[in-house]
């Protein structure tokens, strides 16, 4: 079984430039998968012999109308379609309420969640991250995904029971 990862979290945390990182190869983008539909984006990505999908979304920012009440709504498609969700916060905006009302939907939908940190580049990696303990979610994952810093690792960390 091939594992699905869902990235959500509010605009502008980094959740497609994730995508992009993890999902470089040639025939990155999925064409067909049982189960899944055209209405967000599905990529394939690869790490040794391991393969996973990755689904990007919108963006979930909390106070949700008209066009961003659609990209909320892929979200929450997103997560129900996943084996694993990627909750992306960024760590140079530090906590917003809208994070705290998308990790309460997550603690109640049970899905197996990581919490990520995003953009940590050039800062202090243990206080970037504090805010976000708040969340109830666990330990905050750091990463930079337009560098590259962490994410292979925690790839490597999330596929292990796969
Ligand atoms: P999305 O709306 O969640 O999909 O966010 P994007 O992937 O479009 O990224 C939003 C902005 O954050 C862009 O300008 C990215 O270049 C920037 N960004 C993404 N990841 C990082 C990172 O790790 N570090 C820094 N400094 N900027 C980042
Ligand atoms: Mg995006």
């Amino acid at each position: 079984m091939t594992p699905v990862i869902a990235l959500v979290g509010r605009p502008n945390v980094g959740k497609s430039t994730l995508f992009n990182r993890l999902t470089r190869s040639r025939d990155a983008l999925v064409a067909d998968h049982p189960g899944l539909t055209r209405d967000r984006k599905y990529g394939n990505g690869r790490l040794g012999g391991k393969r996973y999908i990755v689904i990007d979304t919108g963006g979930i920012s909390g106070d949700e109308e008209g066009i961003n009440a659609a990209m909320a709504e892929q979200s929450l498609l997103a997560i129900d379609e996943a084996d694993i969700v990627f909750f992306m916060v960024d760590a140079r905006t530090g906590l917003h309420p809208a994070d705290e009302a998308i990790a309460n939907h997550l603690r109640v939908n049970q899905k197996k969640t990581w919490l990520v940190v995003n953009k940590t580049d050039g800062l202090e990696e243990h206080s970037a991250m504090a805010d976000f303990w708040s969340l109830g979610l666990g330990d905050p994952h750091s990463i930079a995904a337009s560098h590259g810093r962490n994410v292979t690792s925690l790839i490597e960390k999330v596929l292990e029971p796969f």
